[in-house]
Formats: structure tokens, sequence, C-alpha cells
């Protein structure tokens, strides 16, 4: 995009105040930020936030952009006197499973570059005197953290962004959002309209509202959250006003919800425990002219009753307080939505209108630079495809499923997560047609994305003591024990050697029409699509940069329809977007992209005896000779029409079954009817994920992000090197040399079950982290994947850090087992279980 293009910010909170210097700093030169209250103290979220900067967190996006935020903060000063004050965080935990936690957040902060130190009770006591050392049993030292002063950080961006000729409108509420074919024209406000090519909503928590006039839904829910103020310490006097009234470090006690920092002479407290008090932004009215500290629309009446266990609690571990009262207190409002993440990206429906919403001032500098980066036409070295706007579907948009989630994101805010911890609420919101013979067959279910996911089914419990002797599930600690069963054993081992049915409805699918559709897909494809009418393509879709936006599965059903399974929410707005632009230069060669996973369903049928089951139902030849690898065909399944595509998930031979929503309870019947005498068993995720690592297939978003090219991905063999022009290609040229490259990590002690995310050390040093795991069945032991330094090879030996224990792995071969993983099973075992067996095969 130019440069010289108008870009209206509406905002001028943390978030909008970054991002106007972010856009000056790369040299726009037409921006307008227009702000509903006063400049001096426009009377948002960030006019009253204590500003406190915890940067580790399970995420790593979450993680580098509060890192980058702390770096600009410590670089914005004036008068010698910089907007962050560095005083460290300080963690502690009060019971043995947050003693647990902390250990785990250590791990994700050596996955992520951060410093910690974990500390016993006395030197916790050390770092902060006042705590009562005989209630904790240890913490977590992070010398980096420390408060943002985000007040004065925005009026230093408004002054040097005014110099740089930024315009500001205070008191100026945007009323409407002007459009014109589907593009943005400008904001109205009551002094006028302001003409705009690029708008970006950087309005809090009246995102909502302010979304609601550009016709986009925005999943935000904001909520009110305690923050008090005690009356003057003699203990915290006596430290003699520290500069910017704090030098201990910032204080979180999350066994109760609890954070503490100082304010001179007071200790400031928020909390978490209280029950979630959600809030209409609409129905705050207009922000007045004279907003100050007590009189702010973000600042609701304190409702001393909810914060009655906050104080008891703060006495207890601190007793210095106990000398004191609450003397202030306010609830102050902020948003949350349903996964706890920002919201940022363009409107999938009105080009120009972005959003920057749901973001803490430990994050806001960070989400600032990686909007203007993709203004800018730059690569964001941040992932940020966590926090796209595109990453909901439709149901979880609904303001019923937000009020929900986002309540309940703001009780669990410091609780102790598992990875694989479902909601609790909503839950049966989207159900496959399979459900109700998943029940039947006791599906043990997880959540994701509103989908209800078989993770084993109860049924093949009786299959338990089956298992060969090599196949026997190891025990695990209570950690990865969770949302975990041996069946999930018996389930990898039935696919192996028998066949399995595994609903893979949920996966994102959209039917691609039209003559445009091959051209739009051969620009966004980095394989050849133009192949004859029943094919398959396993492909990628790059950035601009040459880094992996998605991976897809283009099935070309007839010349001008195709079906594409995609892994990025983001695909679908991108093939919208694109075959619009084509439209719109050629009309003849139009397309249409419509998402059609709700509507249709997938089973999965896969294993050495996938073909004994569907040979007895079909219409068609299933065989190799005449259904070879990545085809697609149109068949009946004893009179169910199906669209069967060859490919696998798992490594054995098999096929993805597609019917409409109507035919799939009886396309479970027929397949399982056909599949008994095959000993056909139904299997969930747990047993998928393990065998998909065993296969070397990658998962988008966790394996393959928007950080990593093909080559490091080890995916180049899906870049046509003859093919011209598609996204990305050329900068592909420059990612020849790869300093890192994905690695299979072979666990050598079978009882340590990593599950993602750990820190992975190579002769001491932390090099990088495990991006997933699972038990791999089939080999006997826990693996995962690893971007590893180039220099790291096969046969070398690493370590896994788990809850503060080393752990050795060794790196594998990548894909650990090919098709018909069974059959190589046991040369497979020898391989990783003695690296010498593999010299004489
Ligand atoms: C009590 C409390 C404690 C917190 N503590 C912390 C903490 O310790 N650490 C942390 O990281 N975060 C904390 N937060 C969260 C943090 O304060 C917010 O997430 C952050 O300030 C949001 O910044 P923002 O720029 O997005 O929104 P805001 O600061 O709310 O700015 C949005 C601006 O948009 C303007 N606006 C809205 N609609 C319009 C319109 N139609 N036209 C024109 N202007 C409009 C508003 O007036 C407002 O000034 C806390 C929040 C609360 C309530």
């Amino acid at each position: 995009m130019s440069t010289s293009q108008r870009v209206v910010i509406i905002g001028a909170g943390i978030v909008g105040a970054n991002l106007a210097d972010e856009l000056v700093q790369r040299g726009w030169t037409n921006i307008t930020v227009v702000e509903q209250g006063p400049l001096s103290m426009p009377g948002g979220s960030t006019s009253h936030a204590p500003g406190l900067v915890f940067q580790t967190n399970s995420s790593k996006t979450m993680t580098q952009l509060a890192q980058y935020t702390v770096k600009k903060l410590l670089s914005l000063s004036k008068d010698g006197q910089s907007c962050f004050n560095q005083v460290g965080g300080l963690e502690v935990a009060t019971t043995p499973e947050r003693m647990q936690e902390l250990k785990r957040k250590q791990g994700w902060a050596f996955s992520w570059g951060i410093e910690t130190r974990l500390v016993s009770p006395e030197e916790c006591a050390n770092l902060y005197p006042f705590l009562k050392k005989e209630k904790v049993l240890g913490g977590l030292h992070i010398a980096s953290d420390g408060l943002a002063l985000a007040a004065r950080a925005v009026q230093l961006l408004i002054e040097r962004t005014k110099q740089a000729g930024v315009k500001y409108l205070d008191l100026t509420p945007v009323t409407a959002i002007e459009k014109k074919n589907a593009k943005i024209t400008g904001v109205t406000t009551p002094k006028g309209s302001i003409p705009a090519d690029i708008v970006v909503c950087c309005a809090g928590f009246w995102g909502v509202e302010v979304g609601a006039m550009a016709g986009l839904p925005v999943p935000l829910l904001p909520l009110a959250h305690q923050y008090a103020k005690t009356a003057p310490i003699p203990a915290l006097k006596q430290r003699k006003n520290p500069p910017n009234g704090a030098s201990l470090p910032i204080l979180r006690h999350q066994d109760h919800d609890l954070y503490y920092r100082e304010h001179g002479d007071r200790y400031g407290i928020g909390y978490y425990g209280h029950r979630p008090m959600p809030v209409n932004a609409g129905s705050l009215g207009l922000t007045p002219k004279n907003v100050d500290e007590k009189n702010m629309p973000s600042r609701q009446d304190f409702t001393p009753q909810d914060f009655d266990p906050a104080w008891k609690e703060s006495q207890d571990l601190l007793p210095v307080m106990e000398e004191s009262v609450v003397e202030d207190g306010f609830n102050g409002i902020f948003s949350f939505t349903p996964d706890g993440g920002p919201l940022v990206g363009q409107s999938p429906t009105l080009e120009g209108f972005y959003l920057a919403e749901a973001v803490w001032v430990t994050h806001s500098a960070g989400v600032a630079r990686a909007v203007a980066q993709q203004l800018s036409g730059e690569r964001s070295e941040i992932d940020m495809s966590e926090c796209d706007l595109s990453r909901f579907d439709e149901v979880q948009l609904a303001p019923e499923y937000v009020n929900e989630t986002g309540q309940q994101n703001f009780v669990e805010v410091y609780d102790i997560i598992h990875p694989l911890d479902p909601k609790q609420s909503p839950r049966n919101l989207r159900v496959t047609p399979f459900y109700a013979r998943q029940k039947e067959l006791g599906a043990y279910f997880l959540e994701s994305r509103a989908w209800e996911r078989p993770h084993w089914y109860d049924a093949n419990e009786v299959f338990v003591q089956d298992l060969p002797a090599e196949w026997q599930p190891v025990d695990r600690d209570d950690w990865s024990n969770k949302h975990y069963s041996a069946i999930a054993a018996v389930e990898a081992w039935k696919t192996r050697t028998g066949v399995a049915m595994y609903d893979m409805t949920p996966l994102r699918r959209l039917e691609f029409s039209g003559p445009g559709a091959i051209d739009v897909l051969q620009r966004l494809c980095t394989s050849d699509i133009c192949k004859e009418p029943g094919t398959v393509t396993y492909t990628l879709m790059l950035d601009d940069f040459g880094y992996i936006r998605s991976d897809a599965i283009v099935a070309r059903l007839e010349t001008n329809l195709f079906q594409v399974g995609v892994f990025s929410p983001d695909s679908l707005p991108q093939l919208t977007i694109e075959a619009r632009k084509l439209s719109q230069r050629f009309p003849a060669r139009w397309s249409q992209v419509r998402d059609i996973t709700g509507g249709t369903c997938s089973i999965g049928l896969w294993g050495p005896l996938a073909w004994n089951v569907v040979s007895q139902i079909s219409s068609e030849d299933f065989t190799t000779a005449c259904f070879g690898h990545h085809r697609v065909k149109r068949a009946f399944l004893k009179g169910i029409p199906v669209t069967a595509i060859s490919l696998s998930h798992v490594g054995e031979p098999g096929w993805e079954l597609y019917t409409t929503a109507d035919n799939g309870q009886r396309l479970w019947d027929v397949l399982w009817q056909a599949g008994q005498e095959h000993g056909i068993i139904a299997a969930g995720r747990a047993a998928l994920n393990a065998l998909r690592l065993e296969a070397g297939n990658l998962d988008w978003g966790t394996d393959m992000t928007s950080e990593h090219t093909p080559s490091q991905a080890g995916l180049d063999h899906l870049v046509d090197q003859g093919k011209q022009g598609f996204v990305g290609q050329a900068a592909l040229l420059k990612h020849f040399s790869t300093s890192k490259r994905i690695r299979t990590l072979v666990v050598d002690d079978p009882r340590s079950v990593i599950l993602g995310k750990e820190p992975v050390f190579y002769q001491g040093r932390p090099v990088s982290y495990v991006t997933s795991a699972a038990f791999g069945y089939t080999v006997g032991k826990p693996i995962a994947y690893s971007y590893l330094p180039a220099g790291i090879q096969e046969g070398d030996v690493v370590e896994v850090e788990y809850f503060g224990k080393r752990i050795a792995a060794t790196i594998g071969p990548t894909p650990l087992l090919r098709q018909g993983g069974q059959r190589r099973a046991a040369k497979q075992r020898a391989l990783v279980a003695a690296p010498e067996v593999r010299a004489r095969l």
C-alpha cells in the first residue's frame, strides 16, 4: 500500500497512539487520529491502566508482542525518564500445583527467549521483603518485567507523532463508517466526514459498536475488573518514594487471582476472583468533556463486597497491609474475547477496514507494529495468526457465545489450564452427523472451534487386553495423564494393523467454482493445480515473503469446480479477496468460494484393511490401479453419494470420504456394518495426533506458521520448481540457505510424555522448543517436532525440559514411518531404540 494513502485511526489509547507512531516511522504521511474523549485523558482503559507487564505467556506470539512493547516503552523517554519502570516481576506459588505451573512457565520463557529464575521462598522474601515467607512455596522471577507508564506513553507518542504531521481530533466520536462497493471511503463524525482509504479501529472495549458501523461482528465482551488502592502504608513510606512510585517487583499471586504494584506509599491491588461483570459499551453514552481520574467512561463504581475476599487474602500474603485500609477502588472496563487473544486484521467484507482490538497494554506496541507492518507491506516477524480476526467461525461470533466465553475467560484468566482442557461451556454447539453413534460408542469429547471432537471411544477399552506387549501404553505423570486414556494406544494399533474410521468433519473445506477458480488457485498455491479433473494436490499457500500462510488440499472435481480443504481460517478471506480482484479485472474469469464445512461431513477410513471395507460397498473400483494416491472420485457407497479422496493423515492407506450432512449418519452406519468382519473401530484424535506425527504430517498453526519457509518445514516438495507467478515465489529464492529445520525428536525414556511448547536444549543451551508432541505408539516412545539449528543432525542428542526436568531425546528421521507404518514398525523400533542397529540395516 502507498504510504500517502489516507489513514484514520479511531481511538487514542495505547494501541491507537502506538499505531500512529509505527506508521509515521514507516513513512506514512496522511494520518488522522479521531478520539471521542479529550486528548489529555481520553477516558478509555489506558487512562486508568496500572500497567503491569508480565511478558511470559504460553503463547509465543503474545510473549513476543510483549517483548517488543517493553523494548519500545524503554526507548520512549523524555527528560531522562522512560515509559517503562523495569522493576522486574515475581510470580509466587502458594500451592504445589502452582509451583509446578511456574516450572512450566519457566519452560515457555526458555522457549520464547525470556530470562527467568525459579526462586526459593527465601529468595522470594529477599526480592519482596513484605511477603509472608511461610505462605510461599517458591516463585518465578523475571527481571525484565515491570510497569508500563501507559498514560504517559500515550502523551509522548501523541506529542512526537503530531510533530511528524499526524492530525488529532479529540472530543470527536466516529458515528458511522463510510463505504462504497465493499471498500472503505471514510468515517462520519458530528464535525463532518473524514475521507479515508484505510480505517483502523483501535476503540478498545467500544470495538463492538464501531465494528457494527462497518457491518462487522466483533467478538469482544467488555467486562469490569476490580482495582483498588490502599491508604498509605508505613512500611512502603519508608522506601522513600522510589522513582515512578515503585521499586519492588510487580507481584502476582495467581492462586487467589491477585496482582500487586506500588503507588508510592500505597499498594495497588488488582483482582480477577470476583463474579464477571459484563458491560454494554453502547450504554455508557458520550464521553464527557472533562474526564479526570475519577470520572471516565471506563471506570465504574467500586463494589466493595466483591473485593472482600481479595482484601483478606492480600493482608495474609502481605501483612503490612494489616495496618491499612482500602481507600479507593473502581471497577475498570476492558475487553475479553472467546479465547482471550486480541482481534487483529482486515474485515473480510469491507476492504480497508482493520481492527486492533482487545489488546492489553502489555502487547500494545507489538500489535501496533504488526498492523503497521501489514499496512506497509512488510513482513511481521511475529506470527499473528493467533490474533487473526478470521480465526472465529460464524457460530463463535454470536453475542451469546461471546458473552459466555468472554466471561469464562475472565474467570480463568489466572487459572492453570491444561493444553487439552476444553471449554466447560457452551458445549454441544456443533456436532457432526455421527454424534449419536459416537455417543453410543462412549466417545470422550473435547472441544475445538465449538465442535465436539471425539478423543477416544470407551467402546475400544475391551481391546486394551489384546494389545501386544510392545504396544502396551506406559504409565504417565498426572499432567500428561489428563484427557488421556490407554484406549488411544488401541486405536493407534488398530489403525496400523486393521482399519479405523475417524471423524474428519471439523476440518474446514471450501467449494470453489467458476472459470476464474483455477487462476486464483494457481496464483495462491505453490504447486501446479492445473491438472486434469480427478487429481488432488497437497500444497502450500505462502505470503509475499515466501513464508507459510497455510497448507491446503485441492481436489479438482471438474474443470471449474474444486473442493479445497484449508487449515488456516484466513484462507477463505484470502481466496475471496483474490477472486474478487480477478473478476474486477476480467469479469469473464469470475469465481465464487463458499464454506461447505457445516453442510458436509467426512470420515477418514484408514488402515491396511480399508480397501477390504470399501470394496464391499462401492459402485467404483477402489483398487490402487484404478484409484491411485492423491486422486478424487465420486462414487456411491451402498447408495450414498460420496466424494472420495485418496489421502491419509496417519500414514496408512485409505480415503477421506465426504458426503452431505443429511447422508452422514447413514455413511457411518454403512461403513461400520461393512467393517465388522474386518474388525473396524472408530478412533479419535488422540490416536490421530500420534499417528500423524509418526507419519511426518505437520499441523498448521503449531508445526508450520508464518515463521517458517517450506524448506525449514521440510516441505520443499510441495513447491513446484517449474511454476511461475505464485504468491511468494520470488521471495522463496532468498530462502535457499536454511538456518533451521524441522526435526523429529524421539524421547529416550518412554515414560516422559511431553505435550508441546517445552524448551529444547543442545549442549546445555536453549536452542528451540517443541511445536507438537505425542506418544508414538508404533515406535513405543514419546515423539515431538522441533525446529532445530541446521547444525544439529539426525542421531544427535538434545534435551527437552519438562516441568524443570531435562529429558534426553535423539533426533530421528522425518518421517519416522512411511506409509504402511505397522509393517515397518519393527524395523523403526530398532532404528529408534538402537542407532547401531541402523548401520546393519
Ligand atoms: C482495572 C484494569 C487494570 C488493567 N491492568 C492492566 C495491566 O496491568 N496490564 C495490562 O497490560 N493491561 C491492563 N489492563 C488492560 C488495558 O488497560 C487495556 O487492555 C488497554 O489499555 C486497551 O488499550 P486500547 O488503546 O485498546 O483501548 P482504550 O485505552 O480504551 O482506547 C480506546 C479509545 O478509543 C476511543 N473511542 C472508542 N470509540 C470511539 C469512537 N466511536 N470514536 C472515537 N473514539 C472512540 C475511546 O475514547 C478510547 O480513548 C487493565 C484494564 C483495567 C480495566
